[in-house]
């Protein structure tokens, strides 16, 4: 689960780290006194979308002129002229894909003061099995190009779970940011906080870019950008609460209150499976045949016919499918369950592009009869690659 830079701050200032004061505003109105709250006199309004390179994006509406989604602001009149210019208009960044991203609410920020941009991250390094920060002294800017061109500006230092953050991998790390004085005071206290607050919340992600360095010396988070492990969200009720379903996609969050594992893909064939390996492998098979998936969905072991039903209904409800393929393998999973929820669903919502069904295992035949039975028009299918042959030819 992700969360906006407003919260991922909140968030981070409860352990101790430095961020700058702020007020999220949802409408222009509340801009004059968000700014007014605030030291002056140089503010920032910044758009709160889930996708990065805010800075460097461009507002949809406003054409190819149009200026950044995070604006330094030198008064208060300039902070609500910006607000009222971003408020309800489509961001897009190299991040949020050609559609955009609608901005509803802006983060109003005191102003900083920069002297360096340093790039900071804390993720899970599954090669050395630890968390790890990431650090460069190129940070503000695109970390992927850093990365591309001088992979040896950034460093990685992994974290020993029994000991936590030592003296020495903090100094490690300011070494690495070439921190001096108050700056290298700061980061001494800020990494163990960071690592703390990362492991404590269950974060998956929590990437500083920038973190600065500012001209009286100090160290500030000026961005932050965090991601939650699913799973472990429900002994976090406080960051569930941070859940903001307006940046999610729809049919994913209609997904998870089934509990079913979907992620929304970009192609045409939608796609019910049972086990995340049959689904992969599903996937790849229609794009061996020349097309794309339109999502992944396991429907999981033992899913019920209500559950195969909602299952079947957010597919259909995609306008981007062309056809269906349900592939079952049913072990613990029965096909005549499977086939009942198929049956349900397009009686409940009807089916306007082609299914072909490949039923295999526990109960196959009765769930080929009662496809038979239903009187719709369904193609079966007997493997996989008779199946996949079958939906690409019938989407075209
Ligand atoms: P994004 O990464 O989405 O573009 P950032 O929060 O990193 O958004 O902002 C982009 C740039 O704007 C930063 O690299 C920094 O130079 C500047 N900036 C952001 N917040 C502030 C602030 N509070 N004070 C001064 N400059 C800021
Ligand atoms: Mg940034």
């Amino acid at each position: 689960m992700n969360i906006h830079e407003y919260q991922a701050k909140q968030v981070l200032k409860s352990f101790g780290a430095p961020v700058a004061e702020g007020v999220a505003i949802t409408s222009a109105d509340e801009a004059e006194s968000a700014a007014r709250s605030l030291p002056g006199p140089l503010y920032v309004v910044k758009s709160q979308i889930h996708a990065g390179g805010r800075g460097k994006g461009k507002f949809k509406e406003l054409g190819p002129d149009s200026k950044g989604g995070v604006r330094l602001s030198r008064s208060i009149e300039e902070v609500v002229a910006n607000a009222r210019e971003m408020l309800g208009n489509t961001l897009e960044t190299k991040q949020t894909g050609e559609q955009g991203k609608q901005v509803n609410r802006l983060y109003i920020e005191d102003g900083a003061d920069i002297d360096r941009e340093l790039y900071l991250s804390l993720l899970v390094d599954r090669a050395v099995g630890k968390v790890a920060f990431v650090v460069s002294t190129e940070g503000g800017m695109d970390i992927e190009a850093v990365a591309e061109e001088t992979p040896d500006k950034i460093i990685n230092v992994p974290i020993a779970p029994m000991d936590g953050v030592t003296q020495d991998d903090a100094a490690k790390i300011c070494d690495a940011l070439e921190l001096t004085g108050q700056a290298r005071d700061d980061g001494m206290t800020l990494f163990p906080i960071l690592y703390k607050a990362f492991t404590e919340k269950d974060m998956s992600l929590l990437e500083i870019n920038p973190l600065i360095v500012m001209e009286n010396g100090r160290l500030r988070v000026l961005d932050a950008k965090v991601s939650f492990d699913g799973n472990a969200l429900f002994r976090h009720p406080d960051i569930k609460a941070l859940r903001d379903e307006t940046e999610e996609d729809a049919k994913e969050i209609e997904a998870s209150k089934y509990d079913l594992a979907y992620v929304a893909l970009e192609g045409d064939i939608g796609c019910m499976v049972n086990g995340a390996g049959l689904a992969m492998a599903t996937m790849d098979i229609i794009k061996l045949y020349g097309k794309s998936p339109a999502n992944f969905l396991d429907v999981g072991g033992g899913a019920t016919t209500e559950k195969v039903t909602a299952a079947f209904k957010i597919i259909t409800a995609d306008p981007n499918v062309k056809g269906i393929l349900v592939n079952i393998f049913g072990g613990i999973m029965r096909c005549d369950v499977i086939a009942e929820g198929v049956v349900t669903a397009v009686k409940e919502v009807g089916l306007k592009v082609p299914l072909v069904v490949r039923l295999e295992g526990t109960n196959v035949e009765k769930g080929k009869a009662i496809l038979d039975q239903s009187g719709l028009d369904i193609t079966s299918a007997d493997d996989l690659d008779d199946a996949a042959q079958k939906i690409v030819k019938a989407v075209g």
